[in-house]
């Protein structure tokens, strides 16, 4: 079965076919400027398509030049938000499409564009089965407890406000590859999965079920990331305010000039990382902060899941970052974990155990995969859903 995976941004739509039963992806690419004709920023600059249609017109003469004619079975999308109602993918009718938008208000920069690429598909192929795969959903069975803010009632009843969490595909997709490596049933699963990419997040399992994660009503929540501050005290926000910060100023400052880049000056944890060893005492700091504060987290969903069985890294950092996750490491040494030097160090695509057998708790390294998940699931809701 060939599934086309489409993560559409407002001004990109990524997308790859992908071989479910083989698990291969047949071709992939990003269209890149949507909506930002004119002459792109520079001259020469090729211009973007128009819209989302015109990018997917794009998209579908790179797909036939690669790979000749073809018969896609589904469309599956990368959804950034499902709310209170989506818990597992969906087959997309005009309902689902006209639920996901009154979702925008909690996602304004995704939900928009992942319904303009629903939207374009629905035009150009309206017999195409079109599936959503929701970033919030594996998180609804968070427990109330771990969902609540503390706030007014009135804020979750009439404003949407709590935890939603995301990364949910991969935090599930990882779950399952973590609980095989370590011969469990998913559902025997406890454990810590760490996603550190340029956006992180640390999700507590149970029972192969999401119990806690560290992003909340948004993804700026929890882990210190490449531009995002994660966790601070709301006071900073209401101080600002008062002293003359727009909302988009301080919605800017927490999104994109934070975390690594507010402390280091720079996103990219491979460059921290080296400044860290020439000297660079930002950069020491920058890495400290960071990985005190996962450290924090895992201690605590240590304790949430009732004894964690595994530790789990993965995305960008995780996978590839052998000396953030030694730092990490070195402060769990009151959970008995131990990593083998050697071991981490070691570079690999396969999933893998990193810690000592001495490790009260193995530590994993297991590469994901978004866009095999979403095609995966593309295909198990299209192989069982209503004929179409
Ligand atoms: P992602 O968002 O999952 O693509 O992850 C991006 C982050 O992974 C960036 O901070 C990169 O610096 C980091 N990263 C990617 N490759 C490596 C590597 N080989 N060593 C250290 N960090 C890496």
């Amino acid at each position: 079965m060939l599934v086309l995976v489409i993560n559409s941004g407002s001004s990109s739509l990524k997308y790859q076919v992908r071989d479910v039963a083989a698990g291969s992806v047949l071709t992939e690419g990003l269209i890149e400027k949507i909506g930002m004709g004119n002459g792109g920023d520079g001259d020469g600059e090729i211009e973007g398509p128009r819209d989302h249609a015109e990018a997917l017109e794009q998209v579908d003469a790179a797909i036939h030049q690669e790979l000749g004619d073809l018969e896609l079975a589904a469309v599956g999308h990368r959804v950034v938000h499902g709310g209170e109602r989506f818990a597992e993918p969906v087959l997309i009718d005009n309902e689902i499409t006209r639920a996901i938008e009154r979702l925008n208000p909690l996602a304004p920069l995704h939900n928009p564009a992942n319904v303009l690429g629903i939207r374009a598909i629905t035009k150009k192929w309206p017999d195409m089965p079109q599936v959503a795969v929701f970033d919030t959903a594996f998180h609804r069975t968070l427990p109330e407890h771990a969902w609540r803010y503390a706030v007014p009632d009135e804020l979750y009843t009439n404003h949407g406000i709590r935890r939603y969490g995301f990364h949910g595909t991969s935090h599930e997709y990882v779950t399952r590859r973590a609980a095989a490596l370590l011969d469990l049933r998913v559902e025997e699963f406890d454990g810590v999965i760490a996603h550190l990419g340029n956006g992180a997040s640390v999700t507590a399992i149970r029972g192969g079920h999401s119990v806690d994660t560290s992003m909340g009503f948004t993804p700026l929540e929890g882990l210190v990331m490449g531009t995002r501050s994660g966790d601070l005290d709301p006071s900073i926000l209401v101080f600002l305010g008062r002293a003359g910060w727009t909302p988009e100023d301080i919605d800017t400052m927490l999104n994109r000039e934070s975390g690594l880049k507010g402390l280091a000056g720079n996103n990219d944890m491979r460059s921290v990382v080296e400044a860290s060893e020439a000297g660079d005492a930002k950069a020491a700091t920058a890495l400290g902060v960071t990985s005190y504060r996962l450290a924090k987290y895992i201690g605590g969903y240590h304790v949430a899941v009732g004894g964690a069985k595994a530790l789990v890294f993965t995305a960008g950092i995780g996978e590839n970052s052998h000396q953030f996750r030694a730092l990490v490491a070195e402060k769990l040494g009151a959970l008995g974990i131990e990593l083998d030097a050697g071991l981490n160090a070691e570079r690999s695509k396969e999933p893998r155990v990193i810690s000592t057998p001495q490790s009260a708790i193995p530590v994993l390294v297991v590469p994901t995969d978004e866009e095999r998940a979403i095609a995966e699931a593309t295909a198990a809701v299209v192989g069982s859903g209503p004929a179409r």
